[in-house]
């Protein structure tokens, strides 16, 4: 089937599960965005997908993206950061993306503060925990809510950092759990947001970005705000985002 085709019919499809999933827990579905994941698709596929009507796509690597995000700039699409950051690639970051979704230590944060400072450019970020265990590596560790005060200091020194706006929370359960078990670390991100807005209440928590293609309705059911979905909407992605690099240059 045609590119275009494919990802419109794959669109509808996520669009009218999200709008279930928000209406069986009584919740407007138009308060969940949908994130597209286009790391390792090459271009062509990004350009079909904006032609579907996708608004923000989530990238993971930042020197992939930004060839991505230089060859689709006269387009109104935003670009959201989802995967863990080098250290020496966050001014690529800073320069690119319009969203720092996967903020995951306070030395990052101030190395962001500091280029984005440079710039006079402020970003949107949220900030990742880990709420399920070891496998997953980014984030601030968030499984025992009996720990959740270690990382308090860390949180409040990033919400003096004047040009990164914090928006809320962001997480990826490890990669082996099913939709349910995904659930109940939803349910923690819920908890800790909860948490955060009663320590934090001058702050901004309301956005929360968790549920792939494998348990978006369930993260929509506990109150996902930002769901990030990839191949359910862009098919599989190829083996080798390498060599379709390689590809992208010669388009
Ligand atoms: C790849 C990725 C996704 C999307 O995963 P799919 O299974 O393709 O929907 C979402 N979030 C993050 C952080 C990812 O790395």
């Amino acid at each position: 089937m045609d590119r275009f085709l494919e990802i419109q019919k794959n669109l509808e499809q996520v669009y009218e599960r999200i709008t279930s999933a928000a209406f069986r827990v009584g919740r407007k579905p138009d308060e969940v965005k949908l994130v597209v994941v286009s790391k390792g698709q090459p271009l062509e596929v990004i350009q079909a997908a904006i032609a579907a009507g996708v608004k923000i796509f989530g990238e993971n690597y930042p020197e992939e993206a930004r060839e991505k995000i230089q060859a689709v700039t006269s387009v109104d699409v935003a670009w959201h950061m989802i995967g863990h950051l080098q250290s020496r690639k966050t001014k690529l970051v800073c320069d690119h993306f319009d969203w720092m979704q996967s903020l995951d230590s306070l030395h990052l944060a101030e190395k962001m503060e500091r280029l984005l400072a440079e710039h006079n450019r402020m970003l949107p970020v949220l900030l990742e925990f880990n709420v399920g265990g070891e496998e997953t590596k980014s984030g601030w560790l968030a499984g025992e809510s009996s720990k959740w005060r270690s990382f308090l200091p860390d949180i409040r020194q990033i919400l003096e950092l004047s040009h990164l706006q914090v928006h809320g929370l962001m997480t990826m359960p490890p990669l082996t759990v099913n939709r349910e078990e995904a659930r109940i670390h939803f349910k923690k991100m819920v908890e800790l947001q909860k948490y955060l807005r009663k320590q934090f209440p001058q702050a901004n928590w309301d956005e929360l970005s968790m549920g792939t293609s494998s348990d978006y309705e369930a993260a929509v059911e506990e109150g996902a705000t930002f769901v990030r979905i990839g191949t359910s909407i862009l098919g599989p992605r190829p083996d080798k985002p390498l060599s379709q690099l390689t590809k992208l240059r010669q388009v």
